[in-house]
């Protein structure tokens, strides 16, 4: 896979040029030396607390629509990062990496977590 299909341009993201400028290889060396990767498995929640950033106090939040990330994505993700610390690390044994799982609630997608 090459690496530019994956790798994020947010320096043409409008919306994130006031928070941080990357450059390509800033991402991707953040890539390669990665310690933990967490997933949005989804942004549904089965709560509704008044204080939630992503609720009604906030009007800059990010719309939820009550998406689930499916195994497909998870595993593409995960054979991206393989690759990249294959090539350029010439590691092939597992290396130490701490998952997160993040939402909404991330108990609701329980079948990609497990
Ligand atoms: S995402 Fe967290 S804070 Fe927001 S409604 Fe759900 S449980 Fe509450």
């Amino acid at each position: 896979m090459e690496r530019n299909k994956l790798v994020l341009d947010l320096n043409k993201n409008k919306e994130f040029n006031y928070i941080y400028k990357l450059t390509e290889e800033q991402i991707f060396s953040k890539l390669v030396n990665l310690e933990q990767l967490t997933f949005e498995v989804t942004d549904a929640c089965n709560l509704n607390c008044k204080y939630c950033g992503y609720g009604s106090l906030y009007s800059t939040h990010e719309k939820r629509e009550n998406t689930f990330m499916d195994f497909e994505m998870a595993k593409k993700i995960i054979d991206y990062l393989y690759n990249i610390w294959s090539v350029h690390l010439g590691i092939t044994s597992p290396r130490k990496i701490i998952f997160g799982f993040y939402g909404g609630e991330p108990l609701l997608n329980m079948p990609l977590i497990k």
